[in-house]
């Protein structure tokens, strides 16, 4: 992928994939570069920078920003899915509802539009009343 993206393969660019591909946490760039240190000590964060930069403009790697907090990555071309954002503790929950999808197509065509794309961040709490899930 990175070959017809026009990306060279370089060790640290493939640690950095296979990393973000193995990791269902989305984590942010000073724990990403702590996984990575794991493989390869020598490879910096200003590497890590550089290269998930670079990543991203190639499509290859999503970033997610939030409202609060440093930007979390995620492997791009993955079935479409959407967030839920625990706004205290930033954990990220993963959903799809096709409801969801539908009320959007429908409610772009209100409006004489089609939907092309979307990524929704539904900012959550745990609620008191259920035990929150780990
Ligand atoms: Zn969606």
């Amino acid at each position: 992928m990175c070959r017809s993206k026009g990306l060279r393969i370089t060790g640290p660019r493939r640690i950095i994939i296979s990393v973000i591909s193995e990791m269902a946490d989305y984590p942010d760039i000073v724990e990403l570069h702590r996984r990575i240190q794991a493989v390869n000590r020598r490879i910096s964060l200003s590497t890590v920078y550089r290269n998930l930069r670079q990543l991203v403009e190639a499509g290859m790697v999503i970033r997610h920003t939030f409202e609060h907090g440093r930007s979390r990555y995620e492997l791009a071309g993955r079935l479409h899915h959407d967030h839920l954002v625990d706004h205290k503790t930033g954990k990220l929950i993963e959903f799809h509802s096709p409801e969801l999808e539908t009320l959007l197509d429908n409610l772009a065509a209100q409006h004489g539009y089609k939907v092309v794309g979307h990524r929704l961040q539904v900012y959550v709490e745990a609620s008191t009343a259920a035990d929150p899930q780990d």
